[in-house]
This record gives structure tokens, C-alpha cells and sequence, in this order.
């Protein structure tokens, strides 16, 4: 295909190919496909190679789009790969799950508000790496003796795990439940992350010679309440510090925020999270059925993230009647603002595949109280309208409005209100400080030292550190304090960093 100049009319932004609602929803699996040769080469034709590109500054990983999108372009693919390769240990989770801070840095988006589908050109490119056996493992030049324990195998863990094991360090990656993965393997939807998907990686990985030993906890066995665990062994944190020369906690932030309302006991309330895994591990084959189901019951989702609008997308496929996604902020402005907050993710309504696939979104609305049946089971739910208020630092003020209660009838409430850091427990065993916001603390954040943690020889990323965020963020805080293990094991490092 002839390179598009810049000055040449733009053909519009191609969105990846959707199986229809209907369809989609009697199964669990994934339902988007790929754009075709063509249709990426166009996509790419349509960067206009910025000489200043927002693309790559908005993304954590610094992704080079303006580089990859031009070798697509030219036919270049192994090139484009290689380009992609060098920032994004996992291009195939980002393409499918990220909600792409890159795009929202496009000019094109800035100019006639349709970026170009960098996540899509993404996907392509890994998706011919991996059929063209392009993805092989990246052994290390040599052995440096040294030994790393990773706990907690997410995107944070793994990306920490693969840069380090590429160093030539001697990695373990030390995983409570039975398959590793963290949020992408656990919680997040087969249909918008294939599990396959992941094993091959860990794959990839295992033949870097990184160890996994799974339903393996560290440091406790016991976890709060709405924290999962398929532990058989447990591991004291004294063994890792005696054991290792380095470890990394990339935990994740597992606590999930619980809704304190009566009614809270009731039967058919439940954490998201055990919804969602549940499922997983009933669609995996690991258990036979789902052990909560949403089949025939009206369903309340009280909290609009991510995960909440992953519990509509579920709850619609096990048979749901009617969803209500309820969030106590108010309706984010249809059109953003864009001459305010460009580059970066603007506020404005977004519509997720599952909230499309059918549920009503309540704002500006608060829990009052969960109303059970005379057997303690759900039976509707108490509401009350708010007002928020924004004072100039942008803190948030909830204000109940008087004479707007209401009720709604369902059997099932997941609670889906965010999570407040990683397990207490776990952060006891090794002794590290915590920030007062629950996340664990490091000893100079914005400086020198941002994955160290206030003991000795003990790092931490991802979630753990960081706070719940994305994928994209995770990768890109477990190739940073890999280079900062690195650096502290050897003086000096080789992987790549931006700091
Ligand atoms: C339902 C849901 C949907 C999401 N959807 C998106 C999305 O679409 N796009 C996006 O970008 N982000 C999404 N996110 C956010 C994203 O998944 C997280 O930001 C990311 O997974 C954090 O990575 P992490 O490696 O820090 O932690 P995690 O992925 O949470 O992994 C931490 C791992 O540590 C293990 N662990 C914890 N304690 C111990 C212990 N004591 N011993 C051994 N192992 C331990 C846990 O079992 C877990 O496997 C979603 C999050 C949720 C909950």
C-alpha cells in the first residue's frame, strides 16, 4: 500500500469487529476480532508522526506508536515488532484490556476527534508475532548467581519477573492461587482476556528459566475478608529474606472496600470479585458451576469502574434480568473537554461493551440500606439521590438530598466500590511501612528510590505500591523496580528505564 502523506484526506478510524450483542452474550469467550491487513495498514497510514508525539508520552510504557505504526505502514512487520517488543513485555494484554491513554494523546483526536486505532495496530503486530514464532525466549548473555523472589505473578509481578530473569538473575515467582496471572488470569472476563492468552506467555517465561510456585502464599494464610485464596502451602516471609538477595512484593491491591449498610449479611450480596473468579474458574474448567450466579435475578451493581461494569457483563451472560450499575458520582459530561485536558484521559461518558450489552446506570446515587427477605435473603435495595460538590483541590463532597429515597427490587448485589490496598498480613510478615492511604510505602517516591521499601533488600510494584490502576501501569512499575533490583544487586543495570 502507498504511504499516506499527511496532507492527504485521512479515511476515518476503523474500531475493532464486535460480534453483536445477542450473539455475544450466550457465550463467555471473547467476541472482538482483529482488522484485517488492510484495514491495520490503513489505520497506520492515518498517523500523522508527530514530531513532538503525545502518544508516547501518555502511555506509562512510553509505547512508540509514531514508529511502529510507520513499519506497519511500509510492510515492516518484524521491524514494527521489534519496536513494540523493546517497551511492552505484553502487548497481547495491553491490545485487548488497555483503555489506551495513547489514543487520547492522538492529534488526530485533538483535530477531527478520531484518534487513530493505535490499540488495534498493536494487536496486530502481536498477533503475527506470535503466529509467525517471532516470540521466543530472550535468554540472558549469563548467569549473574544472584536470586529474586517476586510475590504475586500479575502483569506488575510478571513484567518485574521477565526483565529480571533477562538480566540473568535466578527468579521465583511465588503465587497464592493455582493459576498465575493475578487480576488478568482471576478476575478479569474471558471474553475481554482470553486465558490462552496468558499461558503461553508464562510459557515463554518458564523457558527464560523463571521458577512459578503456585498456590504457594507468603507470608500469611490468612486474608481479609473478599480476598481469594487458593493457597495449599504457605511460606514465611523470614524464608524469602534468608532465601533471596532480593523481593519484590507486587501483590496487588486485593482489599476489596466493603458497603457498610444493613442488610450487608444478607444472602445474594457478594464481592465482585467473587462473582467474577468464580465464573472464570467454572468457564477454565476448574469447577464444575459458577458458585454465584446471577441467573434469574435482578441484579444491583453498586460502583461504575472496571470491575463493576465487568459484573453487568457477567451477570448478563448467566441469564440476569434486569442490571442496575449504580455509581454515587455524577454523570460524567457526554462530550470532554478536550482544549481543558489534552493530552491526557479526559472525563466523559463511557459506554463499555457490557454496559451495551443492557443495564441501567443510576447516578448521583448512594446505598441506604439492603432490604432482606424473612429468610435473610435480598430483596430489593434502599436508595438515596446525592449532589456532589467539588471543592478547589477537587476533593469531593457527597450531599444526601432529602425526599429522594427509593427502592428497586433485586436478588443479587455485587459490590464492586474499589479496593483499599493489599493484604495487612502480608505487609506485617516482612514489616514494610504502609502510606496512610494502605499502599505499601517506598522510601523516596518521586526520587531515587521509588520500588525501594523500608526494609532492607525489599522492593515493591504494581498495585501494591501504586494503587489500583491498569494493566499498562503495572507492566510499566514491574520493568522499573526490575531495573532498580537490578541496579541494587549490581551496581549498575542494563534494562531499560525511564528514570
Ligand atoms: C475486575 C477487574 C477488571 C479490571 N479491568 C481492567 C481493564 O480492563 N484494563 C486495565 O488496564 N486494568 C483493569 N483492571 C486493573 C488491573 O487488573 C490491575 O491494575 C492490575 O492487574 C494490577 O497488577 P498487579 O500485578 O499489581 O496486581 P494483581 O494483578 O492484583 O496481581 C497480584 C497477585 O499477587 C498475588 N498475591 C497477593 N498476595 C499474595 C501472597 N501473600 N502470596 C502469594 N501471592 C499473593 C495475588 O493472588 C495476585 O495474583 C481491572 C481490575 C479488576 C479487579
Amino acid at each position: 500500500m502507498a504511504e499516506t502523506k499527511t496532507n492527504e484526506p485521512a479515511s476515518s478510524r476503523i474500531e475493532f469487529h464486535h460480534e453483536p450483542v445477542e450473539a455475544r452474550i450466550r457465550h463467555f469467550f471473547e467476541f472482538t476480532s482483529p482488522l484485517t491487513e488492510d484495514e491495520v495498514k490503513e489505520q497506520a497510514a492515518r498517523c500523522l508522526t508527530c514530531g513532538t508525539p503525545f502518544c508516547s508520552a501518555m502511555c506509562p510504557l512510553h509505547n512508540r506508536p509514531v514508529d511502529f505504526n510507520r513499519l506497519v505502514r511500509e510492510g515492516r512487520w518484524h521491524e514494527a515488532w521489534n519496536a513494540l517488543n523493546a517497551t511492552n513485555n505484553f502487548p497481547e494484554f495491553t491490545s485487548r484490556v488497555c483503555p489506551a491513554l495513547c489514543e487520547a494523546g492522538c492529534t488526530r483526536y485533538l483535530l477531527d476527534d478520531s484518534a487513530v486505532g493505535v490499540k488495534s495496530i498493536e494487536r496486530a503486530i502481536i498477533d503475527r508475532a506470535w503466529k509467525s514464532g517471532w516470540v521466543r525466549p530472550e535468554n540472558a548473555r549469563g548467569r549473574t548467581g544472584k536470586r529474586v523472589a517476586v510475590v504475586g505473578s500479575g502483569p506488575a509481578g510478571l513484567a518485574c519477573a521477565q526483565q529480571l530473569a533477562r538480566a540473568g538473575h535466578t527468579v521465583t515467582v511465588f503465587e497464592k492461587n493455582e493459576r498465575a496471572g493475578g487480576l488478568l488470569a482471576l478476575g478479569m472476563p474471558d471474553f475481554k482476556l482470553p486465558k490462552g492468552i496468558i499461558e503461553r506467555r508464562l510459557e515463554q517465561m518458564e523457558a527464560e528459566g523463571v521458577r512459578f510456585r503456585l498456590s504457594t502464599a507468603v507470608g500469611t494464610a490468612e486474608f481479609e475478608p473478599g480476598i481469594g485464596s487458593e493457597a495449599k502451602e504457605t511460606i514465611e516471609a523470614a524464608t524469602l529474606l534468608d532465601g533471596f538477595d532480593a523481593v519484590v512484593i507486587a501483590a496487588g491491591s486485593e482489599t476489596p472496600r466493603d458497603l457498610r449498610v444493613p442488610g450487608r449479611e444478607g444472602k445474594g450480596v457478594h464481592f465482585a470479585m467473587e462473582l467474577l473468579c468464580g465464573q472464570n474458574r467454572a468457564s477454565s474448567g476448574a469447577i464444575k458451576e459458577a458458585p454465584v450466579t446471577s441467573k434469574g435475578c435482578d441484579v444491583a451493581v453498586i460502583g461504575g469502574g472496571d470491575t463493576g461494569s465487568d459484573c453487568v457483563g457477567i451477570s448478563r451472560r448467566q441469564g440476569a434480568g434486569k442490571i442496575w450499575l449504580v455509581a454515587h458520582g455524577n454523570q460524567p459530561p457526554e462530550k470532554e473537554d478536550k482544549a481543558s485536558t489534552w493530552p491526557s484521559y479526559p472525563k466523559k461518558l463511557r459506554v463499555s461493551s457490557s454496559v451495551e450489552e443492557g443495564c441501567e446506570r443510576l447516578w448521583d446515587t448512594e446505598t441506604k440500606e439492603i432490604l432482606l427477605d424473612a429468610e435473610g435473603a435480598v430483596r430489593g435495595i434502599r436508595f438515596v439521590k446525592t449532589k456532589s460538590t467539588y471543592d478547589a483541590a477537587g476533593r469531593r463532597t457527597l450531599e444526601e438530598l432529602p425526599g429522594t429515597e427509593f427502592e428497586i427490587p433485586v436478588q443479587r448485589v455485587y459490590i464492586a466500590l474499589g479496593y483499599t490496598g493489599p493484604s495487612s498480613a502480608l505487609l506485617k510478615a516482612f514489616g514494610v511501612e504502609k502510606t496512610p492511604r494502605g499502599k505499601i510505602a517506598v522510601a523516596d517516591e518521586k526520587g531515587e528510590r521509588p520500588f525501594a521499601t523500608s526494609v532492607p533488600k525489599v522492593f515493591a510494584c504494581g498495585d501494591a505500591r501504586f494503587g489500583e490502576s491498569l494493566i499498562v501501569r503495572a507492566i510499566h512499575e514491574g520493568r522499573e523496580c526490575a531495573a532498580a533490583v537490578d541496579r541494587f544487586l549490581m551496581g549498575f543495570t542494563e534494562l531499560p528505564t525511564f528514570r
